[in-house]
């Protein structure tokens, strides 16, 4: 049996998958058959007829977003642009199939030379590529020849320098089958819909062999292919490689509640905001007495499978809260499951897991409900100051790995469009290591501490654990000095940092709290008279009523 061999490129769709290689075939030689002169026009215009006639068909059985780049093809080839060089040839005495290859290649050729095709860029996946136009011109020419354009086995995995788009919508994913591409780009259209339907991809691979038939494991979270995977390989699961995507960090939004600090007339106050676990929180919320939400838990919010799965559910709890505190901002928490939040359907919940796949690590291993939760919040952005808030995170990549999928629905929905607005994201700081390392958290747009985990995990003593509890508690000294840690990390990158853990809500701390100068303190409504207390004690000169 022939040994193992890895290859490395970049990972363009998350998942993994084994399956027998399917080398795409060359594109079609062009004859130059199908007659000179007017003949030739006639044959290259009923060519282009079949083949819009074919794009019509596929996308009038695809998804919207499928249909919307079948569409674009469309337009393209009923553009007299695309066409008006190959009739230039054609006159000049050309057959019609040499004429529209070569007027093609000219424009594919001007394109790969613009520096986009082959590399793994991060661009707008809504721009034409040199691959869509070759996509073009193979359907064409084919159409000429009077050529079928052949599918390939179910399960199998694609191997080529590169994929157009119309040949992964032709072609059933329901038995598997993954992507390698020798080329090819992160944000090229077919790996949007690779990523959109789940079906493993990995670019930049270049010359990669292997014969039709032969077994290829594609990672598409890792950006590795292994031909000839040995039984363990093929059957581990994906350890997820956040490398690559640790660069580029583009500029962040700040958060929606940043721009009350100047017009705040006490403005060393830190804001007081509520959390909220329940829309009943509401009714015992009076907005009047809050600067805005600090926190909203929506996996508690959203409490089923069809809840968390329904973008429209999403929209329509999220207005709720912004329509209840009418304009002020609102931090909403990405769904924390995983651990011992379960969602039955979606995950049952192990008190064990907490250090395992839960918060945004789950979240980023299952991207379809990531999606659909930030599509929800990108609308709901369009209808109050909203914060995007990540749970559990650890490395600056995983925030990078978010940011990237909010940038990618925000641009879909417009592209759609529908209303939406891509929210500033900020992190939980709720592990210690990225406690620790919040230097490298530049793209966040702000922070809040997750008091309530990260002295579980500080004190390696659950929190819910009576056994432990002494421990929980004693940590609270190890909890201070990483605090101050965290106030001068995010001082010094600009950013605010609120606390939103139960810590907030205790009196005694208040005064301790204060001194590192949190930007917030976020609590409980229930909470929010003992807390109010507490600091009109240290601002005195507030405004009775407000806190
Ligand atoms: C925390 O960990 O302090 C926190 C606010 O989040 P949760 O309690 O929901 O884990
Ligand atoms: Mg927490």
């Amino acid at each position: 049996m022939a040994a193992p061999r890895d290859f490395r490129g970049h990972p363009a769709s998350p998942g993994r998958a084994v399956g027998p290689v399917h080398r795409a075939g060359e594109p079609p030689a062009p004859s130059g058959l199908a007659g000179n002169g007017s003949d030739a026009r006639a044959a290259l215009e009923a060519a282009v007829s079949r083949a819009v006639h074919e794009l019509r068909e596929l996308s009038a059985r695809a998804d919207p977003e499928s249909a919307g780049i079948l569409d674009f093809q469309i337009e393209l080839l009923l553009d007299g642009e695309l066409l008006a060089p190959a009739l230039a040839r054609i006159g000049a005495g050309e057959g019609a199939a040499l004429a529209f290859a070569a007027a093609l290649n000219d424009q594919i050729d001007e394109m790969a030379g613009g520096g986009g095709e082959g590399e793994a860029t991060h661009g707008d996946p809504f721009v034409l590529r040199a691959v869509d136009l070759m996509d073009l011109q193979h359907r064409v020419l084919d159409a000429l020849a009077g050529r079928t354009r052949a599918d390939f086995p179910p399960g199998a995995v694609y191997v080529g320098r590169d994929m157009p788009p119309s040949v992964f919508l032709a072609h059933d994913w329901s038995s598997g089958g993954a992507i390698a591409l020798g080329a090819g780009s992160t944000a090229s259209h077919v790996a949007l819909l690779a990523r959109a339907r789940g079906v493993p991809m990995v670019v930049g691979l270049g010359a990669l062999p292997g014969e039709t038939g032969e077994p290829l494991l594609v990672d598409g979270t890792r950006g590795m292919a292994c031909l000839h995977p040995d039984a363990r390989q093929a059957a581990s699961p994906s350890a997820p490689d956040l490398a690559p995507l640790l660069s580029p960090v583009p500029a962040c939004e700040p958060a929606a509640w940043e721009p009350l600090r100047a017009a705040s007339a006490v403005p060393d106050r830190p804001f007081l905001f509520a959390n909220l676990d329940t829309l009943a929180d509401l009714d015992t919320l009076d907005p009047a007495v809050v600067d805005g939400v600090g926190l909203v838990r929506t996996e508690f919010l959203l409490t089923s499978a069809a809840e968390a799965l329904s973008e429209e559910r999403h929209l329509a709890v999220y207005r709720r809260v912004l329509d209840h505190l009418a304009g002020k901002p609102v931090t909403l928490r990405m769904l924390d499951l995983g651990g011992d939040k379960a969602l039955p359907g979606l995950t049952e919940g192990d008190p064990a897991g907490v250090l395992g796949t839960r918060g945004v690590r789950f979240l980023l291993a299952h991207p379809d409900l990531a999606r659909i939760q930030a599509r929800g919040l990108i609308r709901a952005a369009a209808h109050g100051p909203v914060s995007v808030l990540l749970p559990m995170v650890t490395l600056p990549a995983e925030l990078a790995a978010m940011a990237l999928l909010f940038d990618e629905e925000a641009v879909r929905l417009a592209r759609q469009g529908i209303e939406g607005r891509r929210p500033p994201l900020g992190i939980m700081v709720e592990v210690p290591a990225a406690a620790l390392t919040l230097d490298l958290f530049g793209q966040a747009a702000f922070f809040s501490v997750g008091s309530n985990d990260l002295m579980q995990y500080l004190a390696a003593a659950a929190r819910d654990n009576p056994a432990v509890a002494p421990l929980y508690a004693g940590a609270e000294t190890a909890m201070f000095r990483l605090l101050d840690l965290i106030c001068a990390a995010a001082r010094a990158l600009g950013r605010p940092v609120s606390l939103c853990g139960d810590l907030a809500a205790e009196p005694a701390a208040v005064g301790r709290l204060l001194a590192l100068g949190l930007d917030g303190l976020s609590v409980a409504p229930r909470r929010l008279p003992a807390l109010r207390a507490a600091l009109g004690a240290a601002f005195p000169a507030l405004p009775p009523g407000r806190a």
